[in-house]
């Protein structure tokens, strides 16, 4: 049975400042997570987001006391609870956690589930809270079935309502919406969000999915091979990746590669400057941002020759030639300008809306 959330209810709910202090954790020589770095701070929600294996869940199980660190210092409220000096278990650290198969026990009934969580509260107090939480998340009238007996969503709310019963200063979610259909999974966002702000928790939530972490987070830690590559607000990550994996993450790009010549890159779309550091004849990446391309009846800009149109709802995925590049541009554009293949167009991008990184080795990706 995976750990639960503490099994003490807070007196009162303070407001936690959540930091890791160059965390490490190795299995033999295998970094899972290098000199991590991050300062949350209280009542913020932060997102985790990476590819499968990044580190991304061995960051919460630290967190919550589940694991050690091998190096670094995990602190609350400025108070060590993981490192050399201490470790504090998972039960006095005031943490909550939900998992992505929400782990509800399947021989206890909805409400006892949820009072799982108050276990040395006496029985009946512990019975009235869960009720209040249950009610606050809409599932009173099905406090005395059994999990098997709920949908999806009604479980993922049974899962959060056990969790956040305790009165959490931290909250921990690992893909907590992974499991539910995408209508639904856009109504669970938004419920849990607010169930989170009213709480006041601070809130560690791992994805996979970029657009969830945008809408989630205040903030989102982008992990790579066991290290954070980038913590910013979404606005951030998408207006300034940090490289061009980022950038892929964040929105739908073409990508031209050149190579660097004293410092710049010839572009059919003007020289650009090349990124600090690279040297003539290394290649670069110029992204094209496909919602960053103004098209136009032929004359302005670029000429190019519209070659597909697939019809995507509200915008349009166009295929476009463009004098000077060897491939089409994909370019997004609203519906209803309904451009249709084979039209004369012409093409403009504004230059500050590039961005320009060095090419990335993508065995090594
Ligand atoms: P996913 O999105 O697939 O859940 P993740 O980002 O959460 O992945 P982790 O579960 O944190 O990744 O694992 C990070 C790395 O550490 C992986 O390469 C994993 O194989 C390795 N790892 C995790 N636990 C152990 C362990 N007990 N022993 C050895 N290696 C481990």
């Amino acid at each position: 049975m995976p750990a639960q959330q503490a099994g003490t209810r807070a007196a009162a709910l303070f407001a936690a400042r959540l930091t890791f202090e160059g965390v490490e954790r190795r299995y033999g020589d295998f970094f899972a997570l290098h000199h991590v770095d991050l300062d949350i701070a209280a009542g913020e929600v932060v997102c985790l987001l990476g590819p499968s294996g990044c580190g991304k869940t061995t960051l919460l199980r630290i967190a919550s006391g589940i694991e050690k660190p091998s190096g670094g210092r995990v602190l609350i409220n400025d108070r060590e609870v993981a490192g050399p000096n201490a470790f504090v278990p998972p039960e006095r650290r005031s943490v909550g956690l939900m998992f992505q198969d929400f782990a509800l026990f399947p021989h206890l009934t909805i409400l006892q589930n949820v009072a799982f969580g108050l276990k040395r509260m006496p029985l009946e107090e512990a019975r009235r809270e869960a009720l209040a939480v249950l009610t606050r998340v809409g599932l009173q009238k099905l406090a005395e079935q059994y999990p098997h007996t709920l949908s999806g969503g009604q479980q993922q709310r049974v899962a959060l309502a056990r969790a956040i019963v305790p009165r959490p200063s931290v909250m921990m979610m690992d893909e907590p919406f992974s499991g539910l259909d995408v209508q639904l999974r856009d109504e669970m966002q938004e419920e849990t969000l607010a169930l989170l702000r009213e709480t006041r928790a601070t809130s560690l939530i791992v994805t996979h999915h970029p657009e969830e972490a945008m809408r989630l987070g205040d903030r989102i830690a982008v992990l790579r091979a066991g290290r954070v590559v980038q913590f910013d607000k979404a606005e951030t990550l998408y207006d300034h990746p940090r490289d061009l994996l980022v950038a892929r993450m964040f929105s739908e790009i073409n990508e031209v590669t050149y190579k660097v010549l004293d410092g710049s890159i010839e572009t059919p779309l003007g020289r650009l400057a090349a990124p600090k550091g690279m040297n003539s004849g290394e290649l670069a990446v110029v992204c094209i941002r496909e919602r960053g391309v103004e098209v136009s009846a032929s004359g302005q800009g670029l000429p190019g020759r519209v070659l597909h149109v697939r019809f995507l709802g509200d915008i349009d995925l166009l295929e476009i030639g463009v004098q000077g590049f060897e491939a089409p541009l994909r370019v997004r554009t609203p519906h209803y300008a309904k451009w249709m293949k084979g039209a004369e167009v012409g093409i403009e991008v504004d230059p500050a809306r590039l961005l320009v990184f060095p090419a990335v080795n993508e065995g090594s990706a």
